[in-house]
């Protein structure tokens, strides 16, 4: 543990030694206590008692910028490794400091929140952050602090606010938290019962974001909750344009949609269509399955024979010798093989996750339109690792 401090600190203790040796044996008082002290302490984080290195750095009286990096080092380090207690000590000590810059003094305070939104304080951390704001240096990281602050406690009003204050640097569009803000407290009003409210504020988020596909969505089982299928098929067939890869994520809408406008030969067509557009394994065994339902497997295995020679992919050969074994008669002597490759082809498949994180790898197997592992909105895309389409 000691030597990622013993490293943080030996430029100082050098620095020290160095001031003393220029400055001959007088005047010398308070750098040589600071660099006797800072060798003590770094004795103690040697000997693995950083609590008592902590209550010498607290000490000491005389600070300059050098020793200030130190305790910020020293406290961001201790946060880094779980040791939170430990870093709200150091930066509350030296935001006690009457010596402090008042830029020092804010990124003390900046560390102090993120010690606290670590260890999941998240109203002092607010407190904080809210004064923070009228720092323009540290405005725009207090800003995204909070609007992780209101996310986690689901405050949609406040986060929408707060991220309208965002900056084009931020590490999420603008326009992508607004939008998703919005879904989330349509999801709200719909959860109690006012669909009116719930389809201004979808409407609101395409106007923040008009690729979210989310509010389409949204919109979409809104209107089927009225009856009003037209208009839910309308918002459904806007998916296309904003997304071809969530088209997925809109066919059970669309499957229902259709089955209770009892026109399922449309979807089928209107499948086919966006094939040609968009060509997407996932899609083509979805529309194989319905042929296969509704037509008939001559139907099904000629159209994804078709589609296979176009794009081939591991999932849809998969299917294909699904579709193979139930055709052959069981005592066919082909047919033990075709199992074997029909199992072996499945546990491939099965293997592969259905969504994953564009920005940070995370894969699943349902849709979250938030991250669970990076927290980035709009970042999950359904796709299949190893049936990139070939062409
Ligand atoms: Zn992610």
């Amino acid at each position: 543990m000691g030597l990622e401090l013993l490293f943080m600190l030996l430029p100082i203790a050098a620095l020290s030694g160095w001031a003393i040796g220029r400055r001959g044996a007088s005047g010398v008082e308070p750098q040589q206590r600071i660099s006797q002290n800072y060798f003590r302490g770094l004795n103690y984080i040697l000997e693995e008692q950083p609590d008592k290195a902590i209550d010498l750095f607290v000490q000491l009286t005389e600070l300059d910028s050098d020793t200030v990096e130190v305790h910020f080092a020293l406290g961001n380090l201790f946060r880094s490794r779980g040791e939170v207690e430990r870093a709200i000590r150091i930066h509350q000590n030296l935001i006690a400091r009457p010596t402090l810059t008042r830029s020092q003094r804010n990124q003390a305070l900046l560390e102090l929140g993120r010690d606290y939104m670590t260890a999941g304080l998240l109203d002092r951390a607010e407190g904080i952050f809210q004064q923070l704001l009228a720092d323009s240096q540290h405005k725009q990281i207090a800003l995204g602090q909070l609007v992780q602050i209101y996310q986690q406690e689901k405050e949609w009003e406040r986060a929408i606010n707060i991220a309208r204050q965002l900056d084009e640097n931020a590490p999420q569009p603008r326009a992508t938290l607004l939008s998703h803000f919005h879904c989330e407290l349509a999801e709200q009003a719909a959860h109690q019962g006012d669909v009116e409210r719930a389809l201004k504020l979808c409407r609101r988020a395409l106007v923040e974001a008009k690729e979210n596909v989310r509010a389409n969505l949204l919109i979409a089982e809104l209107y089927m909750e009225r009856d009003d299928l037209g208009a839910a098929l309308k918002a459904l067939h806007q998916v296309e344009a904003q997304e071809p890869a969530h088209l997925l994520d809109a066919l059970p809408l669309l499957v229902e949609v259709h089955a209770r406008m009892g026109q399922e030969g449309e979807l089928d067509s209107y499948l086919r269509q966006l094939l040609r557009r968009h060509p997407d394994t996932a899609l083509s065994l979805a529309l194989t399955r319905r042929l296969a339902h509704h037509t008939g497997m001559e139907a099904a295995s000629g159209f994804l024979e078709g589609y296979l020679q176009e794009h081939p992919t591991l999932h849809g050969i998969a299917c294909y010798l699904d579709l193979l074994s139930h055709a052959q008669p069981s005592d066919a002597p082909e047919q033990t093989r075709l199992q074997l490759l029909r199992e072996l082809t499945a546990r491939l498949v099965e293997a592969t996750p259905k969504y994953s994180c564009r920005r940070c790898g995370f894969s699943g197997k349902s849709l979250h339109w938030q991250c669970p592992s990076c927290k980035g909105w709009d970042t999950i895309r359904p796709g299949i690792a190893l049936d990139t389409p070939q062409h």
